[in-house]
This record gives structure tokens, sequence and C-alpha cells, in this order.
């Protein structure tokens, strides 16, 4: 906790002259924007960027009357609580996940021994390894995130690693493989997926540094916003409210002038 502000986070900052990351007290701030226009903005007291997507699109509702039709977001927000909230609230999630880039890379793709390349059967519930062994389902487990949402994963084994003449390519565990399957992630990646690699996609992918990033870098670079001058969680928003409220009005008088 902070004595400078009980109500702020510590974050990584930049690093100093010497090379050394800053943990300093800070609040995690997100804007949503349209057209370089601030949109929604909302303040948070967690570092991950991703426990924050559903309290900003809550905002977001309560401000506008409704989620977003489509949102655009790069792979800090792509997990498999968010996905699924996108899903139910009817939002079409341009959200990257991780190793998204590497997964289309042709060493991702044409490597046999990933897990992620192994045949999966669905009727059967089982996936084939790279000797065209049958790997069974052997277990489930279950995990509880930081917020409470329940994942599961299937665990499907190998049966004879053993005398497998791929074995050194393969894994160095002792026993026989074990891959873990989460099926409703991977159903919600590959959802993901096809919508980024779209006509769609694609456009998004390319205008979101030139929006939400810019505006970014225009209130702290331009109006050289690098700390909150108040102090606890309900003023910051206030203050940051205001800034955003500035970058808008700025925006519009120059929109109005061209
Ligand atoms: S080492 Fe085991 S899991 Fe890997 S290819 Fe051989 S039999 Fe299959």
């Amino acid at each position: 906790m902070s004595k400078t502000d009980p109500d702020a986070t510590f974050m990584r900052m930049k690093e100093d002259h010497m090379g050394n990351g800053q943990l300093k007290p800070a609040f995690n701030t997100q804007i949503s924007t349209e057209d370089g226009f601030v949109t929604n903005y909302s303040i948070h007291q967690t570092t991950t960027d991703t426990t924050t997507y559903q309290e900003h699109m809550d905002a977001f509702k309560e401000l506008h009357g409704h989620y977003p039709k489509e949102s655009i977001a790069d792979a800090g927000y792509g997990s498999e609580e968010n996905y699924l909230f996108a899903k139910e609230n009817d939002i079409t999630p341009f959200i990257k996940y991780n190793y998204f880039h590497k997964e289309q890379k042709k060493s991702w793709k044409n490597d046999p021994f990933k897990s992620s390349n192994f045949h999966y059967n669905k009727d059967k519930d089982c996936s084939y390894c790279p000797m065209g062994q049958q790997m069974d389902k052997v277990g489930e487990r279950t995990t509880r995130t930081k917020t409470g949402f329940i994942q599961r994963v299937s665990l499907y084994q190998a049966k004879r690693c053993t005398d497998c003449p791929l074995r050194c390519l393969c894994h160095d565990a002792k026993e026989e493989r074990i891959i873990q399957i989460n099926h409703r992630l991977k159903d919600l990646k590959n959802w993901a997926k096809e919508l980024l690699t779209s006509e769609q996609g694609l456009k998004h992918r390319s205008q979101r540094p030139a929006d939400v990033e810019q505006t970014f870098g225009n209130l702290k670079a331009n109006k050289g916003f690098k700390r909150f001058l108040l102090r606890g969680l309900e003023k910051v928003e206030i203050e940051f409210g205001l800034l955003c409220i500035s970058h808008n009005l700025a925006k519009y008088s120059v929109n109005m002038a061209k």
C-alpha cells in the first residue's frame, strides 16, 4: 500500500537514467477511442490490463446506454473470461491473444511437436501425437482466476513414449507425455483469430495504434500529463475525466477549423 495514496496500486514505470525500472504508486488508466475522440475512460487499481476489460465495458454501457458493437484491443486483453464476456454481450472482439503473431509463423505451424498442432478427435475426445499414438483423456484440472472465473483444462496422455524414436525431439519428461487442452478457450481463440485475420480485422488492426495510442501520446507528450495532481480514486477519476474532455474539445475545434 502506498502511504502517498492508499487507493493507488504499484506499477512499474519507465526506467530511470541508470536503466532501473521504477516501481511507483499509480492507477491503471484505460480509454476507449473512436477517430481519436475519447468515448470512455476508467481508472483501475490493478496492474494488469486483462482484468480491467469488463469493468471498462460496463462503464461504457453506463455512459452510452449500450455496449460497443465491436471492441479492438491488443493481446493484453485477450483472455477466456473477456472473450466470453464479449460473446454474451454481443460485442465482436477484435482482440488479440498471447501467441497470436507467433501462431501465424511457419516455424510454429510446421512444428509437429507443439501440442496445439496435435490432431484432436472431438467424437472420441482424444488427441493424436506425431507418432500417431492415440492420447486418451486422463483427467481434468479446474483453476480459479483472481477474478473468480473458473477455467477447465482437459489432460491427454500418450501411452508408450519409452521406445519412441521421436522422443528426443518431443519431450524430456520422465513419464509419458501429457498435453493440456482448454476446449472453450481454444474455440474462443479460433473465433478471435478468424475475426482478426478477416478484411475488417486487418483494417481495425492497422487503425488501432493510430487511434488509441496517438490519443495516449497526445495526453502524455503534448499535454505533458505525466502524473496525477490529486490523490484518491474519486478525485483521480475526475482529474482524468477533465483531461479527456479537454482532449476531445481540442480535437473537435481542430476538426471544425479544417
Ligand atoms: S514421444 Fe510419446 S508423445 Fe511424443 S511422439 Fe513419441 S509416442 Fe508420441
